[in-house]
């Protein structure tokens, strides 16, 4: 189990969330979709990396994130003739650990990729990737595979 993604698109999330501190920053991970979709096991391979602004309340955005669920199903509707899709998300956390949030766990979807990027004072600091169990009870860490 892992999320496979080049140092390109890595550079870019990471820029994305930098810019954002204090607030997290977030975006889509965009893929080709594969056929078996939830083999425990599979590779996620990401090809884009989309930011997004973080839709939350203003009040709360150093903790929280949210993406807007029109902006998302457009990006889908867009992507879905091609096979391609919302494979995962990102988030930062700033100043926190890189693991889920029990708030992350309640909003998680089954067999996409939660890559949490720790940002401390505007750098980052720290990686994790985590997709959620069967029983949607917990996040499992898979591997993050760079390239190029
Ligand atoms: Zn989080």
């Amino acid at each position: 189990m892992s999320l496979e993604i080049t140092r390109a698109l890595e550079a870019l999330a990471v820029a994305a969330c930098e810019t954002a501190y204090p607030e997290e920053g977030c975006g889509l991970l965009i893929g080709p979709v594969p056929p078996d979709l939830a083999a425990p096991e599979r590779a996620v391979v990401v090809d884009e990396v989309r930011p997004l602004a973080n839709g939350w309340d203003a009040s709360a955005k150093t903790n929280r994130y949210a993406i807007d669920p029109r902006e998302l199903a457009r990006v889908e509707a867009a992507l879905a003739p091609a096979g391609r899709g919302v494979v995962g998300f990102f988030h930062s956390h700033p100043d926190a650990p890189a693991w889920p949030s029990p708030f992350d766990l309640a909003l998680a979807w089954p067999c996409v990729s939660y890559w949490i990027l720790r940002v401390d004072q505007g750098r980052l600091s720290d990686s994790r990737s985590w997709r959620r169990s069967d029983d949607g009870r917990s996040f499992v860490e898979e591997a993050i595979h760079l390239e190029g």
